[in-house]
């Protein structure tokens, strides 16, 4: 049975990120900056969104790692 209710996980390496915002500009529903102007999710879970896959292509540093929230297994990249 195939079941649309994936939920991901987006995990941010902060000693990798720079802070260049481009997830932010290219997903700006699921990234905010913290208080030292790295990105942080802004929920602990989202659901699918072609703009993470994006946002996890673009960044510059290698940052970002989208997972299967009860799998745990990487969906980006
Ligand atoms: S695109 Fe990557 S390096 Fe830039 S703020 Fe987001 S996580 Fe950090």
């Amino acid at each position: 049975m195939t079941t649309n209710s994936a939920r991901w996980r987006i995990r941010i390496d902060s000693r990798v990120c720079v802070g260049s915002g481009s997830c932010i500009a290219l997903a700006p529903d699921h990234f905010d900056f913290d208080a030292e102007d790295r990105s942080r999710p802004s929920h602990e879970l989202t659901d699918p969104d072609d703009a993470l896959l994006t946002a996890v292509e673009m960044c510059p540093t290698g940052a970002l790692t989208i997972v299967d929230a009860r799998t745990g297994r990487e969906v980006q990249p």
